[in-house]
């Protein structure tokens, strides 16, 4: 090693993560490397953990670096590679490195030996159980927390319980079966299902592709309920056979945690890790470990797991890959998965493989143009789709039962009742209604942070907004002209569950929305009931249409099916038509055969009838024209600057500045068809936690220069203070 300074990597308390330049001691110098604990002198705060991250010859003049103190451990906890791909995550999504540490590293890691014996101070309350007493007792006695019994709400406590979880005082809790689902199984390993004729041959064709080149990503389109995951778990068992690793992907914890359970049975708990962003920070400390010793073999689980440091990977799977959930929205770095998922790919000459029944548009298209399209066109053992009956609500809705629930749907219902089987209800909205208007004066009640109408949630007796969670109760009277003329308008799913249940008493139905699921875990509880038959009816949002897989279910409704479409963004029928192809195919998957109805006001959209027919190349043949036609996704990449404050005025002017001498540039670099510069305009959620959002959007056609041409470009921009700059590369919404 000829450098002189190290720069390293430090958690501040108050300050998050930095990293700062050390002078690297002579004694040391042939012994340090990258991703290694040292131990730094930091101001008032003594001597700190810290980890490698760089090394340099210069510093500028007026940083007096100070020496490292020493080696901590010797063994790399990250590898340079790793180091790199964070780095490229850090170019693409146009943030700083410090933040995307800041995201995928451990914090355990960073205290390190440190300050495990910090003295906590922990708040209770009366509701906490006898045994979370114990434990807290147990460590006031050792010295490390001093307990306070207070009445409070329920919160306090399990927040308490998640901080000790956080330090590893507790180790294992009710819940955390739920979150780690290995430790409950015994080691048995079960054979892996014979693949039927139509798997068979598209593993094989496969199979080829991946021992022939390395066009990536492949994709695997097949319908609901084609066994994609036998096909999955045979080129799994393939790469454990060549001695590599295998990274598999879920959209969401509940689905990753299905994932670990029918992994480990059929290759073992041993060689399976899951990893999610539930997992406590000891647990994420000891997965990433053994990652690094390379004892795991099989790390399945959500978006976070793309950044567990896995070795040797000779395969990563993505199921599902359609689901939002791969974007982390917020904070930055706002990452698809997908992408990150691509480029460590890359860097481990490993395939990708996509999966899922209603693929990503732009995954389609790119895949069928490079010849990595394959198909599974049949449900396994040849089971057929359920047939899809569209419902005229304009002609129904007057026999309907309060003009909401037709009499073909509940003749539907009740027949499947009487035949023991079980029913799925989509309404694919949070609530009761789905705004609030006075009737004297046309007021719709909005937000007071955000200018969204609020809802109302029968349940809770509140109005919520949906974007920013708020809650305020029913107000007297109309805000604006004094009457008591206020109305819930429109349809949401606790209205939907209160006329279920009034038409059908002798029901079990169970609602399943994120109002209803107060605790973690209540969600794979709930299904858990559903599959075990204790639930005759289950109504719920989006979070019915995944992962069910119960023979049982005969029959799905959806109530709205139009209102998945009406959303004013571009990507609102895709969503709409993997929706409504996801929840019908949850119906017919055993011995019993389906049926689907969709009740909409508009039966004649394309996106509807492709669904209706579960037909994905029809809907792709007309989205992608329209995508074409309006230069959207594949065919440009769009950036998405979003500009916030408290002052209308100032937002505006300063998104209007930015687009303005974003044009100059592009126009003087002769750039201005491949950087096309659109806005600046009001979002459609033009006032969020009472921010005023300005956005300009970016359609770029060339890759990653466009993003570092608009990160230089931003770079020189001085923005004022109180004006916040979000940058959403690869936005998957733009409302
Ligand atoms: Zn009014
Ligand atoms: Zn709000």
């Amino acid at each position: 090693m000829n450098n002189k300074y190290a720069l390293v990597l430090v958690n501040i308390k108050g300050l998050g993560v930095k990293t700062f330049s050390y002078i690297i001691p002579d004694e040391i110098k042939d012994i340090i490397k990258i991703g290694q604990a040292v131990l730094v002198p930091f101001g008032r705060q003594g001597l700190i953990n810290a980890f490698v991250v760089g090394f340099s010859n210069y510093l500028p003049e007026e940083i007096k670096a100070k020496k490292i103190n020493k080696i901590i451990d010797e063994t790399q906890l990250f590898t340079l590679d790793y180091l790199k791909l964070t780095e490229w995550v850090a170019n693409y999504y146009m943030t700083d490195l410090v933040t995307v540490l800041n995201m995928v590293i451990p914090l355990k890691l960073l205290e390190h030996n440190s300050k495990s014996e910090e003295y906590i101070e922990f708040i209770t309350d009366n509701n906490a159980t006898k045994r979370q007493l114990i434990i807290l007792n147990q460590l006031k006695e050792k010295g490390k927390t001093k307990l306070i019994t207070f009445e409070k709400e329920v919160k306090t406590t399990r927040s308490t319980i998640k901080k000790l979880i956080e330090n590893g005082c507790i180790k294992l809790t009710t819940d955390e079966i739920y979150r780690n689902p290995l430790q409950i199984f015994e080691q048995k390993v079960e054979p892996l299902f014979e693949l039927s004729g139509e798997q068979k041959e598209v593993y094989e064709k496969i199979s080829k592709k991946i021992n022939s080149d390395n066009k990536f990503p492949i994709l695997l389109h097949g319908v609901t309920a084609s066994g994609k995951t036998e096909v999955y778990f045979k080129l799994i068992k393939d790469t454990l056979d060549k001695g590599k690793n295998i990274l598999f992907l879920a959209p969401e914890i509940a689905l990753a945690s299905q994932l670990t359970k029918r992994l480990t049975k059929k290759f073992g708990i041993n060689d399976v890790a899951i990893w999610h962003s539930s997992i406590s920070e000891g647990e994420r400390y000891d997965v990433w470990q053994k990652l690094n010793k390379n004892e795991i073999k099989i790390l399945a689980g959500a978006r976070s797991a793309v950044f567990a440091p896995l070795q040797n990977i000779g395969l990563i799977i993505i199921d599902e890959e359609h689901e939002s959930a791969y974007k982390q929205n917020n904070p930055a770095p706002r990452y698809d998965t997908r992408v990150i998922a691509q480029k460590l790919a890359e860097f481990h000459n490993a395939p990708l493989l996509l999966g899922s029944a209603t693929p990503d548009i732009v995954s389609y298209y790119k895949a069928k143009n490079s010849g990595t399209l394959f198909e599974l066109k049949h449900r396994f053992n040849n089971v057929p789709l359920a047939k899809t009956s569209v419902i005229n609500m304009q002609e129904h809705k007057r026999a309907a039962y309060k003009g909401t629930i037709s009499k073909i749907l509940e003749t539907e219902i009740r027949e499947t009742l009487e035949k023991d089987q079980q029913v799925i209800i989509l309404v694919n909205r949070r609530g009761y209604s789905t705004f609030t208007q006075c009737q004297s004066c046309g007021t719709v009640l909005e937000c007071k942070n955000c200018a969204i109408p609020i809802v109302w949630h029968s349940d809770e007796q509140v109005f919520k907004c949906h974007y920013c969670g708020s809650t305020q109760s029913f107000p007297d009277e109309c805000p604006e002209c004094g009457s008591n003329a206020l109305h819930n308008t429109g349809l949401g799913i606790q209205k939907v569950e209160l006329l279920i249940k009034e038409m059908f008493p002798d029901a079990k139905i169970e609602r399943l929305d994120s109002d209803s699921l107060s605790r973690k875990n209540e969600h794979i509880k709930l299904l858990d009931r559903f599959q075990n038959k204790e639930i005759d009816i289950l109504i719920g949002t989006q979070m019915v249409a995944k992962g069910l897989d119960n023979p049982n279910v005969t029959l799905v409704g959806v109530i709205s099916a139009d209102a998945s479409f009406n959303l004013p963004d571009f990507r609102a029928p895709e969503r709409g038509f993997q929706l409504l192809t996801q929840v019908a195919g949850r119906v017919g998957r055993g011995e019993f055969k389906g049926k689907v109805l969709f009740q909409t006001y508009n039966p004649d959209f394309y996106a509807l009838e492709s669904a209706k027919e579960q037909n994905y190349e029809d809907f792709y043949t007309t989205e992608i024209k329209a995508r074409e036609d309006f230069d959207y996704p594949p065919f440009s990449k769009i950036i998405r600057l979003i500009l916030s404050s408290e002052n209308q005025f100032r937002t505006e002017k300063s998104s209007m500045e930015i687009a303005m001498r974003l044009r100059i540039m592009v126009d003087k670099f002769g750039i201005k068809e491949k950087l096309e510069v659109l806005g600046p305009t009001e979002c459609v959620i033009g006032r969020l936690q009472n921010k005023y959002r300005y956005q300009i959007l970016i359609k770029n056609k060339i890759e990653e220069k466009g993003h570092n041409f608009i990160s230089k470009f931003l770079s020189q921009m001085i923005m004022p203070k109180d004006i916040k700059l979000a940058i959403d590369v690869d936005p998957l919404d733009i409302l």
